[in-house]
C-alpha cells in the first residue's frame, strides 16, 4: 500500500516538460518568449522582465520562441 501511495505521489507531482507560462522582456526590440529566467537571451534585455502566459506571449506580444532556451527540445 505504501508502494502504490509513493508511486501516486511521483506521477501527480511530475513536473510538465513544457511550461504554459514564459518570460519576456518589455521591449519594442524583443522578438522572442523565454523559458527560463537565466537564459542568455534575457540577459541583454535592459528593461523590465515579466512572466506571462504562452498565449499571451504569442497572440498579445506577437513572439516566437526562443531558439536558444527551447533548443532542449
Ligand atoms: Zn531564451
Amino acid at each position: 500500500m505504501k508502494t502504490l501511495i509513493l508511486f501516486l505521489l511521483l506521477v501527480l507531482t511530475k513536473p510538465q516538460t513544457k511550461p504554459d507560462s514564459v518570460y519576456i522582456c518589455v521591449s519594442k526590440a524583443s522578438v522572442a518568449y523565454h523559458q527560463t529566467l537565466s537564459c542568455r537571451g534575457l540577459r541583454s534585455c535592459k528593461h523590465q522582465i515579466i512572466k506571462v502566459s504562452l498565449s499571451d506571449a504569442i497572440n498579445k506580444y506577437h513572439l516566437r520562441e526562443c531558439h536558444v532556451c527551447y533548443s532542449d527540445y
